[in-house]
């Protein structure tokens, strides 16, 4: 698809959803900027390639900056939503809405090597349709990140998620794949389980991972365990079928229990069995009872949230408007 047109006739749009980033943007701008005129020197992209700021409803100055960064360069635009739609809705309100013939997404803490971009465009020209940034080395993360993110991916891997090793949301995609994402209505969205979803022709770019240059994470244990069994859920009937084993299990054993009681009736005179043996799997079957309930109110849930199709982003507006001179904000 992309290697139909000419190299230069290629335009680029990088999306960089924000949230409450102020303290990195200036510099993630000042290096996007750079590395955008080296792709178009060296002939890779046209030259009206764009860098998209998606201010996901930050509650600090990131929207003035943004807004006064695309004054004094229009090679940078803003699409601000009408408050916090959370990482993953912030990214798709930029996939869907930038133009473009390759779209790259990259977090704004400059967390991942922005090189990267130039050896994802030449893929891109050589045919790949998606092209998944992986962090080759994760020293740079904190000790907690780490081995949370490790957990993740373990975990989404026994649940069935197919998910690439390490790839979170920097990645390339032609203007076909994006279109193709739009034909995924759902509203809990998990790009990173989606898009392997979309198929074309993919490949992998490794890079190691930096250290967040500034500010704090925005994904504190909460939100990556929401993501986590966000993942889980909408991907994976792998916990409901893990309660019909343990109900299974379950029955056996009790029907197992239930025949060792009448024999023990019937063939001995053994004493009557204490209290422990009434009160313990009366606990147990409360608490196995209260988790399977749970897990099938968590699919429940998301069933409820997908019928409702609200809409994923609201966009507020956009710097494109005020510099035409529509709308001013
Ligand atoms: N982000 C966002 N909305 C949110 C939370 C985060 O748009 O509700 C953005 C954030 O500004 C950053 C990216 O998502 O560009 C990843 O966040 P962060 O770097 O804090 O996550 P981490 O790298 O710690 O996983
Ligand atoms: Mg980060």
């Amino acid at each position: 698809m992309a290697n139909s047109k000419h190299q230069h006739e290629t335009a680029l749009s990088i999306v960089v959803p924000c949230y409450n980033e102020e303290e990195v943007l200036p510099e993630t701008s000042r290096r996007l900027a750079a590395l955008l005129d080296r792709l178009i020197e060296d002939d890779l992209v046209t030259s009206g390639s764009r860098v998209y700021f998606v201010d996901d409803g930050s509650a600090d100055r990131t929207w003035e900056l943004i807004e006064s960064q695309s004054q004094a360069d229009p090679r940078f635009q803003g699409i601000k939503l009408t408050r916090n739609h959370g990482h993953q809705n912030a990214l798709l309100a930029g996939l869907f809405t930038v133009p473009g013939d390759l779209i790259v997404s990259i977090d704004a803490d400059l967390q991942d090597d922005i090189e990267v971009i130039i050896d994802m465009v030449k893929r891109a020209h050589a045919g790949d349709d998606i092209v998944f940034g992986v962090r080759q080395a994760r020293e740079k993360d904190t000790m907690s990140k780490r081995v949370t993110a490790q957990m993740f991916y373990k975990l989404m891997r026994r649940m069935g998620v197919d998910l690439i090793y390490n790839h979170a949301d920097y990645r390339l995609m032609s203007r076909q794949a994006i279109e193709i994402l739009k034909d995924f209505p759902e509203i809990n969205l998990f790009l990173r389980g989606l898009i392997p979803l979309i198929g074309l022709k993919t490949s992998v770019v490794e890079y190691d991972r930096e250290e967040r240059f500034a500010g704090e994470s925005k994904y504190p244990l909460r939100r990556q365990i929401s993501l986590a069994l966000n993942g889980i859920t909408s991907f994976s009937v792998t916990p409901l079928r893990m309660i019909t084993t343990l109900g299974l299990v379950m029955f056996l054993i009790s029907t197992a229990l239930g025949l060792w009681a009448i024999w023990l009736r019937l063939a001995t005179d053994a004493v009557v069995p204490g209290w422990a043996s009434i009160t313990v799997p009366i606990f147990l079957l409360g608490g196995v009872q209260l988790l399977a309930l749970g897990t099938i109110g968590e699919y429940l849930a998301k069933t409820y949230m997908e019928t409702k199709r609200r809409p994923r982003f609201l966009i507020e507006t956009t710097t494109q408007k005020s510099s035409d001179g529509q709308a001013s904000t």
